[in-house]
């Protein structure tokens, strides 16, 4: 006899693997050892497997966890905060907010509210840029997310208070400042902010830094128009070109935006493997623009969604993303346009490789780590079922996420968190906020 697996989710109603050929199984089962997919197969052939625990999702939908590749966590704080503005209203006020009030633990008191709304929502993995990052990771690990962060780079002090020798400083120590924390896996990134808030002086400095600790690279780029223009006047180049003659594309890159890209930028990146974090929401609400989602992705370039932070777009729902994306496609090009795989995969396995975890994460196949999320089928808004990839891109919603998966650690049970006691939490980020009484 075997040992019994840790998990056996038996008898899906559908399976989404996300796999390369996109296939969806019926009357599934997913077992899970050490964290990892062990077996995949039909729910008959898994039944006599023994297991140290089973969850039954005979009316249930597994899909891998949704990836949210670009956020800043801890602005779940400000959600609200900055209404009615664009692109540079929005950061002279969120910019005094957090002056007031974003030290180290508020920065984690943030990061723990928005994980835990992430993981309610069936995100598993969020790539967040944010100030005081072993705090935020601490927070974030603490509720049970896969959490990308990293140091992050301002030419000024910024808000943090953090000279640029500090910002390096910090930098060469993170990998152990990592270690130290724990966590699911996430790869090394480094963070400059944007190629308007550091010289390109510094962002080959990073650049250089990066190399040497084998970091990925984490950045803003392009977009807003005025970003554009602003970087043109300034040093003659797109921001992309300034990415490219920086060596900040000579690493694994990812974009957050990438509204305003040229065709010859996208050439660039895609000759550097430079992924995008795409973001809809954020884009429209401050009208930065809207993305060219599908000349990035013909031109070779790996797309990603994201929510960017709450103070722009308010939530972290991953599934208002997935539409808004495939309702832009409708606007832009056309319905027929509209490729519900590519906007699945986008929230998924191509999300998986845009952040740099395309051989763990993103999908449900054998070895996997099991990032995984079920969906309850059994309500009217979902039924009848036609087609299983508009019931998830068009008609499911993050309320409809009931368990949650990281690395095998079931976090989000019967929509609880299985970590941390939410209404303790939620009390104290409602007595930290008060404070912004005074700066309104
Ligand atoms: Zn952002």
């Amino acid at each position: 006899m075997s040992a019994p697996v840790d998990l056996l989710i038996i008898n899906a109603k559908y399976a989404v693997s996300v796999n390369s050929k996109n296939e969806i199984f019926e009357k599934y089962s997913i077992a899970i050892t050490d964290g990892k997919i062990s077996h995949f197969a039909p729910a008959d052939e898994l039944r006599n497997l023994e297991a140290t625990k089973t969850f039954d999702a005979t009316n249930h939908l597994i899909s891998p966890g949704l990836i949210n590749s670009h956020t800043h966590l801890a602005m779940s704080l400000l959600r609200g905060w900055a209404e009615g503005v664009d692109l540079q209203g929005f950061l002279e006020r969120v910019w005094a907010a957090e002056g007031a009030i974003m030290d180290d633990a508020t920065s984690q008191l943030g990061t723990e509210l928005g994980a835990l709304e992430a993981l309610l929502s069936g995100t598993t993995t969020t790539m967040d840029m944010y100030l005081n990052p072993a705090a935020t990771h601490t927070g974030a690990v603490r509720v049970g997310l896969r959490h990308i962060c990293g140091p992050i780079f301002f030419d000024f002090p910024g808000l943090d208070g953090l000279e640029w020798q500090e910002r390096i400083d910090r930098a060469l120590v993170w990998k152990q400042e990592l270690e130290k924390i724990g966590g699911p896996y996430i790869p090394t990134y480094l963070m400059p902010h944007s190629t308007y808030t550091d010289s390109p002086e510094h962002l080959t400095e990073v650049a250089q830094i990066a190399q040497q600790l084998d970091a990925s690279i984490h950045l803003h780029v392009s977009e807003t128009q005025a970003e554009n223009d602003d970087i043109r006047t300034r040093f003659g180049k797109t921001p992309t070109e300034v990415c490219r003659d920086t060596g900040i594309l000579g690493r694994h890159t990812i974009y957050g935006h990438g509204v305003h890209l040229s065709d010859s930028d996208m050439q660039i990146m895609a000759k550097a493997g430079t992924a995008v974090a795409h973001c809809p929401g954020s884009n429209l609400k401050l009208g930065s623009g809207i993305a060219k989602f599908r000349k990035m992705i013909g031109s070779g370039i790996k797309v990603g969604l994201g929510t960017d932070g709450c103070s722009s777009s308010n939530d972290l729902d991953m599934f208002a993303v997935m539409r808004m994306a495939a309702h832009l496609v409708s606007f832009t090009d056309s319905p027929a346009d509209v490729d519900l795989n590519q906007i699945i995969r986008a929230a998924t396995a191509d999300g998986a490789v845009a952040v740099g975890l395309g051989d763990r994460i993103g999908s449900i196949e054998v070895g996997k780590e099991a990032d995984l999320i079920a969906i309850d089928l059994a309500q009217a808004h979902l039924t009848p079922i036609h087609n299983v990839l508009a019931l998830l891109v068009f008609a499911a919603g993050r309320g409809d996420v009931t368990d949650v998966w990281v690395a095998g650690e079931h976090v989000i049970s019967d929509r609880t968190s299985t970590k941390i006691d939410q209404i303790d939490l939620l009390a104290r980020v409602n007595a930290r906020v008060k404070v912004l009484a005074d700066i309104q």
